[in-house]
């Protein structure tokens, strides 16, 4: 069955992709997670992290690499963290802004 135009559109918005954050210029990922319930727009850094060094109070998600859909990221919850062997990505924090340099 083909596609129909909602669920093309879903697709495409679920697709990793790399975009400049709007407040700091930083490279991160954005997409959609292919939740159907609450489907959420994530920004994460664009580097994968090491999921037992996750910074406290940043979200944790998946990078799922399909070979026929593309990359999608996922929520990552306690029971799938358990066995999960994908990347684990972290939310975009903007740093803090640079403390301008006072000139003497
Ligand atoms: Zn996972
Ligand atoms: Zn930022």
């Amino acid at each position: 069955m083909k596609p129909t135009p909602a669920e093309r559109a879903d697709a495409s918005a679920q697709t990793v992709r790399t975009r400049p954050c709007p407040r700091c210029g930083a490279d991160t990922l954005t997409a959609r997670t292919p939740d159907r319930v609450a489907a959420v727009d994530v920004r994460t850094d664009p580097t994968p992290v090491d999921p037992a060094a996750i910074p406290p109070g940043r979200l944790a998600w998946c990078l799922v690499q399909h070979e026929f859909v593309g990359d999608r990221i996922r929520w990552r919850d306690h029971w799938h963290a358990a066995h999960c062997t994908h990347p684990v990505l972290i939310d975009h924090a903007c740093p803090p802004r640079p403390v301008q340099e006072t000139l003497l």
